[in-house]
């Protein structure tokens, strides 16, 4: 597309867009009296307007049947999970027996760690990405600490080279293949949180495989954004959030995905709880863990109903949004939409004042640009602050800016290309 620099092109924009009443499905955050321009989907996602229902229900439910709320009503909550797995199977390219919703991502993590982290005295290292969201590198940390390893030893970082901000394909692919007799895990986001990185998860899958490691992903900043085939892309396991790209509410439920090759395998642990017993036989209360066949056979503990309310209003939305297909379209041309704007406050400005180093493959990267500012990075982002503009801030001088389809419009975009201009005045 030949983009324009005017509001006039940005509404044109907004008026051709099929999903543009979607904007009104979401409640935009107030700044100063009016509405935020909020590009801060990569963080929080707004509320669905139908949020308030969705718990309300929920709560009359528990209010009219109490404890029976487990079997009766119009949606039994020992089955309320089902209906999330349709439309999460379309994002993450999963079968529905593959996930489940379940504990925040973190916490997902770990319990993923236990049953495919199997570390030997030979085969116990873990490679991951350099720069991986701290919470990550935590859990590896504390998981190799675990296993008696240590974490300098046992952890390899594929970095990005001199002068680069980005990883190349090929250099992870290398460096799984240069550690191929130690690599018992490769752990990798889908996204990258800092830099807005894409990684090509199917070369990286078949790449760990190809040397006997167990491949998993973090798609925290994936899952809604971009689409994903992890059961073609064979990934072992996943885990994400809902609270990001799918609007599910600060610290909502998280799901994880295991491929159905590894149902059958007895020989993988778990941290089993009630929850992931055998359906069938949940409620016989017997010795002896039976897990539950397919990704449920991960669960712990009770549903979070009011999590799960929360997380199938936004899914709804998405599937009446046509799913990630029909988003991602839009997502790209809206994305560089900014990229271009950018472009253009740097020529007007007269040097490459903001940076941004996020691909500009646009296979390679999904809603997020991330922009090195080279003059007072702090300043402009306050000014941004106060002038509406929601995007967040990264140490020491990274602003990143995420417009989504399903709530931004191309006059965002364009807002806050100009305060981004505007800024520039403010701090010189
Ligand atoms: C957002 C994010 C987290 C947060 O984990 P919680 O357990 O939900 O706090 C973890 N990892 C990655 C890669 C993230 O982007």
């Amino acid at each position: 597309m030949i983009y324009q620099d005017t509001l006039q092109f940005a509404l044109q924009l907004d008026e051709q867009d099929t999903l543009k009443s979607f904007r009104n499905e979401f409640l935009m955050p107030k700044h100063n009296g009016h509405d935020a321009v909020y590009l801060c989907g990569n963080s929080l996602g707004l509320q669905p307007r139908s949020a308030k229902k969705y718990i309300q229900d929920q709560l009359n439910a528990w209010e009219d049947n109490a404890v029976e709320g487990w079997f009766m009503g119009d949606e039994p909550w020992l089955k309320y999970h089902k209906a999330l797995l349709a439309p999460l199977s379309g994002i993450l390219g999963a079968k529905q027996t593959e996930i489940t919703v379940m504990n925040s991502l973190t916490v997902n993590l770990h319990l993923l760690m236990v049953s495919f982290y199997k570390p030997t005295a030979k085969r116990y290292k873990i490679l991951m990405e350099a720069g991986a969201f701290p919470s990550d590198q935590y859990a590896v940390e504390s998981q190799a600490h675990f296993h008696g390893f240590d974490p300098k030893d046992a952890i390899v970082e594929v970095a990005p080279r001199a002068g680069e901000t980005t990883l190349r394909t090929e250099d992870i692919l290398k460096s799984i293949a240069d550690n191929a007799n130690e690599l018992a895990l490769v752990l990798f986001s889908g996204i990258n949180y800092y830099t807005g990185q894409f990684f090509d998860l199917e070369a990286i899958a078949k790449a760990g495989h190809a040397i006997g490691a167990v491949v998993g992903f973090d798609l925290a900043h994936a899952a809604g954004n971009v689409p994903l085939k992890l059961h073609e892309w064979d990934a072992d396991f996943a885990c994400w959030c809902s609270y990001k790209y799918m609007n599910s509410g600060p610290g909502g439920i998280s799901g994880i995905f295991v491929h159905e090759k590894h149902f059958g395998d007895k020989s993988l642990n778990r941290f089993a709880g009630w929850w992931g017993y055998r359906r069938d036989k949940q409620f016989l209360m017997a010795p002896g863990f039976e897990p539950e066949n397919g990704a449920e056979g991960w669960n712990v503990s009770t549903s979070p109903i009011l999590l799960m309310a929360l997380h199938k209003a936004s899914l709804d939305i998405f599937e009446k949004a046509g799913g990630l297909q029909a988003l991602r379209a839009k997502s790209e041309t809206l994305t560089g939409y900014l990229e271009y704007l950018i472009g253009e406050v740097n020529k007007k400005y007269g040097e490459e004042v903001y940076s941004i180093i996020t691909p500009a493959d646009k296979t390679q990267r999904g809603c997020q640009l991330s922009i090195v500012c080279r003059r007072d990075a702090k300043a402009i982002f306050n000014y941004l602050a106060a002038n509406d503009v929601v995007g967040d801030w990264r140490e020491p001088d990274v602003i990143r800016l995420s417009p989504v389809p399903l709530y931004n419009s191309y006059a965002d975009v364009y807002q806050a290309a100009e305060s981004l201009f505007k800024a520039l005045d403010a701090v010189k």
